[in-house]
């Protein structure tokens, strides 16, 4: 059994032919997925997403590239986050990739809305799920800052350096790995996919982006994690059966901790 550990399949991408990649998935073995929120708004949608599957859970949180987005407080992430298939608060983190005119003083929305998700993730007892992106030095602060690791987490769709997921992994969170790992030209990335040891990994599409190799370009679906696998596989010198359970069971580990067993979907 393949889980993927974040997409997007609210994305206008993917929700308008749902019926198809759930066949897909079917298909390639893939059993379960974390459905990711970026926005408040798309909250909803989310969650009815996490709601229509017994393999489908969700997250609550606004990305921190949704600059317009309304803002949540602590107390509106916490009251969501217990509803039910609520698994994780994100994602959340900083992004300085598009600063444009901006300085990084000018991101202290960021930071600040950062420190609510971290805040909430406490509160709820549900781990993070992290997007760092040109910001690892303040996102690793922040965390140390507001205690994330009383909360735990994944660094998602991986891409910083060694030293960056060496600092990740001694605050107690898992690394996620995802299509990036199968492009040419990620070799520092797949040095730091050998070094993360397996129990602490886990495996990605972030759909509808990220396509792995061999179709990278295209839009990325769940059913495509098989492909994930098999390159982190090679890189372990492992079999892919033996990534898809270890990372699998990594996944129950952290999101579904708190879930009951006859929610479980096998
Ligand atoms: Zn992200
Ligand atoms: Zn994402």
């Amino acid at each position: 059994m393949f889980v993927d550990s974040h997409c997007h399949l609210s994305s206008p991408e993917l929700a308008d032919r749902l019926p198809q990649i759930r066949a897909e998935m079917r298909a390639a073995g893939v059993k379960r997925a974390l459905c990711i929120c970026t926005t408040l708004d798309e909250f909803e949608r989310v969650h009815a997403l996490a709601e229509s599957d017994p393999g489908f859970w969700c997250s609550v949180g606004v990305h921190p590239d949704e600059e317009e987005s309304r803002e949540p407080s602590a107390a509106e992430l916490v009251s969501l986050a217990r509803r039910d298939k609520v698994v994780a608060i994100g994602e959340t983190g900083l992004d300085y990739y598009r600063l444009g005119s901006r300085s990084v003083a000018d991101m202290e929305w960021q930071r600040e809305r950062f420190r609510v998700h971290i805040r909430a993730a406490r509160e709820s007892g549900l781990p993070l799920v992290i997007h760092t992106r040109s910001a690892s030095a303040d996102t690793l602060r922040l965390i140390r800052e507001e205690k994330g690791p009383q909360a735990g987490g994944v660094f998602h769709c991986f891409t910083e350096t060694m030293e960056v997921a060496r600092a990740a992994l001694d605050l107690g969170f898992h690394i996620s790995f995802s299509g990036i790992l199968t492009f040419k030209n990620a070799t520092e990335l797949r040095e730091v996919a050998a070094f993360v040891p397996l129990d602490r990994c886990l495996i990605e599409t972030d759909s509808p982006y990220l396509a792995p190799v061999p179709y990278r370009g295209k839009v990325n679906t769940p059913a495509l994690i098989p492909f994930v696998a098999r390159r982190l596989a090679e890189i372990k010198g492992l079999s892919v059966e033996v990534i898809a359970e270890t990372t699998a069971r990594n996944f129950e580990t952290l999101f579904l901790r708190s879930v009951p067993r006859s929610c479980d979907a096998s």
